[in-house]
């Protein structure tokens, strides 16, 4: 499968219903909720990915694997 952020190969994850968990080399690990996914593939919108990273990185200071959702997706303007 591929990163959800960066598009770039990343290993699938199990994890609970409704969301996406993916662990890619470039922007690490995260869930990511299917209702986003979904959202973003109607639209046409793509991550922000230098952005996206960095929120990661700094989510990470205070859990392992962060979420993604609706309100902390960062587009590409
Ligand atoms: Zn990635």
């Amino acid at each position: 499968m591929s990163c959800l952020i960066c598009a770039g190969r990343a290993e699938t994850i199990d994890c609970m219903e409704g969301w996406e968990e993916r662990f890619c080399s470039q922007c690490g690990r995260y869930r990511m909720s299917q209702a986003l996914v979904l959202t973003l593939m109607d639209q046409g919108q793509i991550f922000d990915t230098g952005q996206m990273r960095r929120w990661l990185e700094a989510q990470r200071c205070a859990v392992p694997v962060p979420f993604i959702d609706a309100h902390q997706a960062l587009l590409a303007q």
